[in-house]
């Protein structure tokens, strides 16, 4: 019988983001971890390896591919309304104890999400956008898994879902390079990144380091991407009055306008202690953020709970700008131009210059692809 790691090693081509060595050792520099794998050895993330002294990198298939609301992603100031065609592989350079994804995440690393092989479907670059195109997506996502330590695969797909007029984005814990931003950032129109936690003790012993991601944030804004940033709020785990100021103040430090958003855990894969976050929680992190100064606060994961952190306002005036339900737009202000219709305050984001087609009362939820 093959192996989901047969199949996964069938499934590589030569890597872009390495450089070789002495003694057919390289050097892999996809994320943060900066690997150092010796021939015939696997990286953190086990789905690059070494083999002859060249890097091989996953590449010809996905393990989850739908077509998603972008505010599922979540990403609230691009497209808002719109759909993004959401691809993922197997990996991660991470092993959060509370992943959700963990069955397609942890893939070579817990034998217990070695299910995820069944998943595996190849598929070509080229069919992979005609899938979005046919949905009538007008993003595509590379999401699921941590897309960095599959980011050729990536550039593969975006290059030609530039060509269809397609913008690109990563779901990311941010645990990057300035070499992978820097690769990436032709092809790239957004960028989200996970804030896990304020402490680098706590990072680490989620396969993190904290300067890393703090960096990306940084790096990801400077270099012109849409940056949001998500810090999923964990009960016990990172949700202290102090930490969530340090954060919020991190983010308020790069940019006030980078969107927030706080959202709910429920126990999951190996997290299974801590309740879930209730939404007195995530009303005073939302609290936290906008006394920090940060203009656009969002609290996710509770739909109807916090109804008023589930909207956009304008920062100017506090005109009610987009009207969420969940992932679903109840009602869409903004204008052609990107701004408030009533103080013509310029609205931080990427919106459509089409806001008469904005889907009002939209599906809300993930579709399969057809
Ligand atoms: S992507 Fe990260 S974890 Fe994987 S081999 Fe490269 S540096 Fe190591």
């Amino acid at each position: 019988m093959v192996t989901v790691e047969e199949r996964l090693d069938a499934l590589t081509r030569q890597g872009e983001l390495y450089e070789r060595l002495d003694d057919k050792a390289v050097r892999c520099y996809a994320c943060g971890h900066r690997c150092l794998i010796r021939e015939g050895r696997r990286g953190i993330c086990k789905v690059r390896f070494n083999e002859g002294g060249e890097l091989r990198v996953p590449w010809g298939y996905v393990s989850g591919l739908q077509v998603d609301p972008i505010e599922k992603k979540p990403f609230y100031h691009m497209f808002s309304g719109g759909d993004a065609l959401s691809f993922g592989m197997l990996g991660c350079d991470f092993h959060c104890s509370y992943c959700q994804n963990w069955l397609s995440s942890q893939t070579l690393r817990d034998p217990a999400s070695d299910a995820s092989g069944r998943y595996i479907r190849q598929i070509t670059p080229e069919e992979l956008v005609e899938y979005g195109l046919r949905g009538g997506a007008e993003v595509v996502a590379s999401t699921y898994n941590e897309p960095l330590i599959t980011s050729e695969w990536a550039v593969s797909v975006f290059k030609i879902a530039q060509e269809k007029g397609m913008k690109c984005v990563f779901i990311s814990n941010g645990n990057a390079t300035p070499e992978a931003l820097d690769y990436l950032r032709p092809y790239l129109a957004g960028y989200k990144i996970d804030l896990k936690t304020m402490q680098d003790k706590q990072y680490r012993r989620l396969g993190g380091v904290l300067q890393h991601v703090l960096d990306s944030i940084q790096r990801a804004h400077e270099l012109g991407l849409w940056v949001e940033v998500v810090t999923l709020v964990v009960p016990g785990f990172n949700d202290s009055n102090e930490e969530l100021m340090d954060a919020a103040r991190f983010i308020r430090s790069v940019n006030e306008d980078i969107p927030w958003h706080v959202t709910a855990f429920h126990p999951d894969y190996k997290m299974t202690a801590p309740p879930r976050t209730s939404a007195k929680t995530l009303l005073r992190a939302a609290e936290i953020g906008q006394e920090a100064g940060l203009r656009y606060v969002y609290a996710g994961n509770l739909p109807g709970s916090l109804a008023e952190y589930e909207h956009t306002y304008c920062h100017q005036c506090k005109t009610l700008l987009i009207e969420r339900y969940g992932y679903v737009i109840l009602s869409y202000r903004i204008t052609a131009e990107g701004t408030c219709p009533k103080c013509d305050a310029k609205i931080p984001g990427v919106w459509t210059n089409r806001p008469d087609q904005v889907r009002i009362g939209g599906p809300g939820f993930p579709r399969p692809v057809r």
